[in-house]
């Protein structure tokens, strides 16, 4: 099998993959980002969501930096929408999606089309529409995963890896442990309407979302391969029940435009970290803290992101970015968006090319060396 070798390997080129690879190769690491899709940003553009969530507190503070702000500022740059000035508030305001805080809307589309920018810029390889299929192991310490794409099986050996694929599948392949929770089917959509019920592209091109967090809508772990599919399929049959509703109506004709290419499963695996986030950690100041997320809910002091919760416990040479890392409950809801991807890919991409750049394990990086380098905390 054809071998190649990079410093950093990020598997999955969501949001916290890319802020990951161009966070490595801003450090100087030779760098590959690997991603089984024709397009960046994984649930973020895949998966049809839109909505930037908020950088700031809630109450006028902005708490989120780096690249969770660069990525904002620029996500769009080819869409319709406009990133907002102001950093949220006032306290007590309006706390929901179209309330005020610093967040925005982007095209899916449009944010492909950015992310690949920040990717040549920085230096990034790119292998798109490669899936990872395996990974290798020296003792305890991931060295190598592999590929398929055209060229057939590829083995790409790394000095550090960044697991961004969304469910810890890496470590997964790595033998690591993964965790799970309860789901809930409310896929989003982009349809033409006559009845707009969210945020619009044009006056009837919008997306619309589906479903609620009730019972009936709960899908239980473990996700496998059939659950997936059966999940999918679930939310096809809400949307033809919804249009045939429509047609029954003879109401002017609704109907789909684009359907995610990503199942819209929110919360699929994460590692078992040395440190997992949960709902008491709102407001802690943490000694190892790679940055703060906001509350997107609600108002609130700010969720400090500890380097342990990217580290697993039971494998070595790699870190978790985005919605894989270890958080769980309410905080797994605060670490699994848009923003929180950004910041935790750019602390691990930076600490897996310091790891890469010492022969480091991620478990004996210095903090102090790490913090040097992140932007994503506050001056
Ligand atoms: C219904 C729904 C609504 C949401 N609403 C919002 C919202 O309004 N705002 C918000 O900020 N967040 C929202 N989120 C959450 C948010 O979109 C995601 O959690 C976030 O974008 C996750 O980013 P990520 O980079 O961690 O993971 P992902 O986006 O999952 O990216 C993982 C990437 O890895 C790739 N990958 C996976 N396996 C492999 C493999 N074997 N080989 C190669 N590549 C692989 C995938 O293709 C994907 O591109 C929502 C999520 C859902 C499901």
């Amino acid at each position: 099998m054809k071998e190649v070798n990079y410093d950093v390997v990020v598997c999955g080129a969501g949001v916290a993959g890319v802020a990951a690879a161009v966070a490595a190769a801003r450090q100087g690491a030779k760098t590959v980002i690997i991603e089984k899709q024709c397009l960046l940003g994984g649930l973020a553009a895949s998966g049809l969501i839109y909505i930037y969530l908020p950088l700031c507190d809630g109450n006028g503070k902005q708490v989120a930096f780096g690249l969770a702000e660069e990525m904002f500022r620029r996500c769009t740059e080819y869409g319709p929408f406009a990133v907002p000035e102001r950093w949220g508030g006032p306290a007590g305001g309006d706390p929901g999606i179209k309330g005020d805080r610093c967040q925005c809307c982007f095209s899916p589309a449009g944010f492909t089309l950015t992310l690949d920018k920040m990717l040549e810029e920085s230096g990034v390889d790119l292998w798109l529409d490669t899936l990872v299929t395996d990974a290798q192991k020296e003792g305890d310490r991931i060295v190598s995963v592999d590929a398929v794409n055209l060229s057939g099986k590829i083995r790409i050996a790394g000095r550090c890896f960044v697991d961004a694929t969304g469910c810890a599948l890496a470590a997964s392949l790595a033998g690591a442990k993964v965790l799970s929770e309860v789901n809930h089917v409310t896929p989003w959509i982009m349809e033409m309407a006559s009845d707009p019920s969210f945020f619009h592209f044009t006056e009837s091109l919008h997306i619309r979302p589906f479903g609620e967090h009730k019972e009936e809508y709960a899908v239980e772990p473990p996700f496998d391969g059939k659950k997936v599919t059966a999940f999918v399929r679930r939310t096809w049959r809400m949307m033809r029940s919804h249009y045939d509703a429509f047609s029954r109506a003879e109401r002017v004709k609704n109907y789909p435009v684009h359907l995610p290419a990503m199942p819209q499963i929110r919360k699929i695996g994460r590692i078992d970290a040395l440190y997992t986030l949960s709902e008491t950690d709102c407001g802690k100041h943490f000694d190892h803290a790679v940055g703060t997320a906001g509350n997107w809910y609600h108002p609130d002091p700010g969720w400090e992101a500890p380097y342990e919760a990217l580290v697993p416990k039971d494998l070595d040479g790699l870190l978790a970015a985005g919605r894989c890392i270890g958080a769980g409950g309410y905080a797994w809801e605060i670490f699994r968006v848009i923003p929180a991807a950004a910041l935790t890919g750019e602390a691990a991409g930076t600490a897996a090319a310091l790891c890469a750049q010492k022969n480091l394990s991620p478990k004996d990086l210095p903090y102090a060396l790490l913090k040097e380098h992140l932007t994503s905390l506050p001056d």
